[in-house]
Order: C-alpha cells, then sequence, then structure tokens
C-alpha cells in the first residue's frame, strides 16, 4: 500500500492563528468565542472542557457574566462588534487577514454606491460577516444559476468579492456570465491562495490514487468542497471525520491512498488518519 499525504492538508494559517489565540487566553477567564472557533468538534469539545464557551448570537451576551470574546477567523459583520463592545465585553480579533480585507472591500466599496455581489455560501458565517460589513443591500450569488438569473441596474458599478474558500473555477465562470451581461464589473480576487492550492493539490493527488480520503468536520465548507473536487476524480473518495468513520473500509494492500484534510483538520487527527490506513495493511 502506497499512502500520499497533500503538503497542504490541515489547518491553515487563519485557524492556526484563532485556535492559538485560544490556547494563548484559555486562563483569561470568562472566556468566549463568537461561535464554534472552528467546523471540527475534537477542538471544539478540547476548549470547552476548559471552560470555553461558545455564544452564537449577540442576546446570549445579556445572560452570561462580562468575559473576553475572541472572534474566529471567519470574521463578523460591523454590528456585532458594537455589540459586544457596548454590552461591556472585551474582543481578541481573530479574524483571518484575508477575510479582514473582504470587510474593508465591501465597506469602502458600498460606501461608493457601488452593488456589491459576494459569491459564496449565503448561511456560511464568513459570508454573513462579509455581508454585515456592506452599507447597502447585497446580492449573494451562490451558484452558476444564481448568476444566470442575476438581474440588476446597469447604471451601477458591481464590485464582485468572493467567499475565501470558493471554489476558483466556478468563481471564473459566474464572473464571465456577469461580464457576458453587460455589467461594469470590478472583480476582487479573494478567494485564498491556501485554499487554491489545498484543492488544486487535492485534484491532482485525487486524480492518481485508487482510494482518497479527505478529513475534516462534517460541518466545514472547504472539507465539503474538497471532497467534492476529489469524488470528481476518484470514485472512490470518503469524508471522514474522525477514524470511527473508517472501521468499515476496506483497503487493499496493494492500493495508492491519497489523503487530504480541511483547514480545520488538526494535526493529530490526520496522523491518526495515517496510522489507521497503514494498520488496515497488516490485517
Ligand atoms: S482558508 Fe484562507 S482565508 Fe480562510 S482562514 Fe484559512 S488562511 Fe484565512
Amino acid at each position: 500500500m502506497e499512502i500520499i499525504v497533500a503538503k497542504s492538508a490541515g489547518f491553515c494559517f487563519g485557524v492556526d492563528r484563532a485556535v492559538k489565540y485560544v490556547y494563548d487566553n484559555i486562563d483569561q477567564k470568562p472566556l468566549y468565542t463568537y461561535g464554534p472557533i472552528i467546523h471540527n468538534p475534537h477542538v471544539v469539545n478540547d476548549i470547552k472542557d476548559k471552560g470555553v464557551i461558545a455564544i452564537n448570537d449577540t442576546e446570549e451576551f445579556d445572560h452570561v457574566p462580562k468575559g473576553t470574546v475572541i472572534i474566529r477567523s471567519h470574521g463578523v459583520g460591523e454590528k456585532v462588534y458594537d455589540s459586544i463592545t457596548e454590552k461591556g465585553f472585551s474582543i481578541i480579533d481573530a479574524t483571518c487577514p484575508y477575510v479582514k480585507k473582504i470587510h474593508h472591500i465591501v465597506n469602502d466599496y458600498s460606501k461608493k454606491g457601488d452593488t456589491i455581489v459576494i459569491v459564496g455560501d449565503s448561511n456560511h458565517p464568513e459570508v454573513i460577516g462579509i455581508k454585515g460589513w456592506s452599507n447597502l443591500d447585497t446580492i449573494i450569488i451562490q451558484n452558476i444559476e444564481d448568476a444566470k438569473k442575476f438581474n440588476v441596474s446597469k447604471k451601477k458599478t458591481i464590485c464582485v468579492v468572493a467567499q475565501t474558500t470558493f471554489n476558483y473555477i466556478k468563481f471564473q465562470e459566474i464572473i464571465e456570465i456577469l461580464r457576458s451581461k453587460g455589467y461594469d464589473v470590478v472583480i476582487k480576487e479573494t478567494i485564498c491562495s491556501a485554499t487554491q492550492k489545498r484543492q488544486k493539490e487535492a485534484i491532482e493527488l485525487s486524480s492518481e490514487v485508487d482510494t482518497m480520503i479527505v478529513i475534516g468536520g462534517r460541518h466545514s465548507s472547504n472539507t465539503q468542497k474538497l471532497y467534492q473536487l476529489c469524488k470528481n476524480q476518484c470514485d472512490n473518495t470518503y469524508h471522514v471525520e474522525t477514524i470511527e468513520d473508517l472501521e468499515l473500509l476496506v483497503l487493499r494492500s496493494d492500493e495508492k491512498i491519497g489523503i487530504t484534510a480541511g483547514a480545520s483538520t488538526p494535526k493529530n487527527i490526520i496522523q491518526e488518519v495515517i496510522t489507521h490506513v497503514r494498520s488496515t495493511e497488516r490485517n
């Protein structure tokens, strides 16, 4: 059996930084995170056991003791910062600088009166946060169909940003559709390079292996996208959260196995999966 692990598998810079902020401040109680710090139950449960409380709505701050709130790498809208501060809590801002850059773009262009278009998943916290920096109504394009249906006034310039983890190829297709409709479009390339690299490597790896394993939280959007990209190349692609998900998987000793992992997957889980896959070889 040959196991090839993608070089880009696991924590990205922004997630690594956010998790580090939590552990660096773990003694500063009460300590809150605004939403689960990352989409990984292993890490979320560990910090919960250490007394960190995840808050999911600003109204919850009315019912808990004053303390420090860590904003996760996905970022939040401007009103959330204002609300937390007004309620007397202090903030440690772990918003990824790449996401912060999008907040500035959206804020600046919406102040100019341009139409803001966010290409991404409307339910994703990062997209909700980005939307919260626009002074005007914002349009979210989730897919090609939305782009085809897109119809707003052509008098205004359209500023287009993307969720940092959006599929790069699909983003280009959406841009082409908007351009073909004759809009004056300002494109901001905001897909994170770490995401592009991870996706590109996953596509290459999955196209040359017999079985592909994608590790990451069930709710992690970037892991789901990685899984889909790999599945397009390799039919035997599996999305696993922990080694328990691999129990039923039967791997042949002559197989070539590829492994990648989403941006919120800790190194120890990747290592556990590698060890488990290797152990199946002897059975
Ligand atoms: S994927 Fe990119 S933008 Fe998102 S947190 Fe990681 S480094 Fe930041």
